[in-house]
């Protein structure tokens, strides 16, 4: 894999989902494919708090699995809405690829445009 400069790094932590995890996500109605049973944390390098790495999405919840040095856990969010403020439900469409109420800056996808109209 190789590293894009204009890429924002992202924070390299990864999780392994045990087979509990890896059940309830099976178990969800999605019609996305399976789970990864490893997967890497999605927010910006540094962030505080707990990693965080998008598990399933079911109409508009997400569920992500939180995870630190000594615990994970799979918790439900909707999706953040950026700097806009209707939720969107497509994450193609979204300005930020992350939960609401994630820690850090918004996802990699907005973080350029942000900088060009911060100017
Ligand atoms: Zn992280
Ligand atoms: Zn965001």
């Amino acid at each position: 894999m190789s590293i894009d400069r204009e890429t924002p790094v992202n924070c390299p932590a990864r999780v392994t989902l045990d087979a509990a995890q890896l059940a309830f996500f099976d178990a969800l109605p999605a019609e996305a494919p399976s789970v990864q049973s490893e997967l890497g944390c999605e927010l910006e390098l540094g962030h505080e708090g707990s990693h965080a790495a998008l598990g399933q999405q079911v109409d508009t919840t997400t569920w992500w699995i939180q995870w630190t040095l000594s615990a994970s856990e799979v918790n439900p969010y909707t999706w953040c809405p950026g700097r806009g403020a209707a939720p969107a439900v497509d994450r193609d469409e979204l300005d930020c690829a992350l939960f609401l109420g994630h820690p850090g800056e918004h996802s990699s996808t907005t973080r350029s445009r942000e900088a060009s109209a911060a100017s």
